[in-house]
């Protein structure tokens, strides 16, 4: 049984730049009753979050997936103008090491997957789809949710998990159209986590206002997309949401948390927060 009351759906703890504290980063999370889950982007950061997850139980918890970037660049495509080299590794092992851990109720969902025209130049969309389905296949067959990354892809991305019947998703930051996310929001109960930046980010502000509140969860995306530019982010930002959820629905913030974690087990019917 664990004891947390916020969970910050999106993070990722194997960043470089928690290196060297990580362990003072998730004191903080369990004094404040933050739970994360650490998402995998590639081989290194999917072993990290399973290690951190078995480490730290009941408040890491581990979901797996493959970035869109780092599955192109493993498939051979150029990719230019990044600020990283992504990991070199076996796409089919990844995908089949994903399978396993989700098989063996290691991780409690798939992500970060998903589709991006940012990075990615349209002649990938094909294959980016492919690699997208096929992860999401095992979230869905394994029942668990997707974590789903959709920058500049946004409606395709969308599109795609419909067509896959997807029955538990996160769009992860999602910034394309407003009503089209409500829609779906309401058609399939999918979920929308909110990162940290939304009160001063035009779309997603607009989005936190017209989302019914069942339909949203909070991340961080730590370490980035701090409110203070070029600052670390940690999972405990997310109380900063919570206040401001609070406001924008003009409910209490116990019942802002509450709504919240009930949100949660809709999603996590197996994991046991107590
Ligand atoms: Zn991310």
């Amino acid at each position: 049984m664990s004891d947390w009351k916020l969970l910050d759906v999106h993070a990722h703890m194997s960043h470089v730049s928690f290196s060297s504290d990580i362990d003072e980063v998730i004191s903080e999370c369990i004094s404040k009753q933050v739970a994360v889950i650490s998402n995998g982007t590639d081989k290194s950061s999917n072993q990290f979050s399973l290690k951190l997850a078995t480490k730290y139980k009941g408040i890491v918890y581990s979901a797996m997936g493959i970035y869109p970037v780092e599955a192109l660049y493993n498939m051979g495509y150029p990719i230019e103008d990044l600020s990283y080299s992504p990991e070199q590794f076996d796409l089919e092992d990844q995908i089949d090491f994903i399978n396993q851990a989700a098989k063996d109720h290691k991780i409690i969902a798939i992500g970060e997957i998903g589709m991006d025209g940012h990075s990615l130049k349209e002649d990938t969309y094909d294959r980016q789809e492919e690699v997208f389905i096929r992860l999401a296949r095992i979230g869905i067959d394994n029942d668990l949710p997707l974590i789903v990354h959709s920058r500049k892809m946004e409606s395709k991305t969308l599109g795609v998990l419909e067509k896959l019947h997807a029955p538990k998703v996160i769009m992860h930051c999602f910034c394309g159209n407003v009503s089209e996310a409500c829609e779906y929001a309401k058609k399939y109960n999918w979920m929308f986590s909110l990162p940290v930046t939304t009160p001063n980010h035009s779309k997603l502000s607009v989005l936190s206002k017209r989302l019914g509140i069942e339909n949203i969860l909070l991340e961080t995306d730590s370490p980035y997309l701090n409110i203070e530019r070029g600052v670390r982010n940690t999972p405990v930002n997310i109380i900063k949401t919570l206040n401001y959820l609070s406001q924008v629905k003009g409910i209490s913030q116990a019942q802002v948390q509450e709504i919240l974690l009930t949100n949660f087990k809709k999603l996590f019917p197996h994991v046991d927060i107590g």
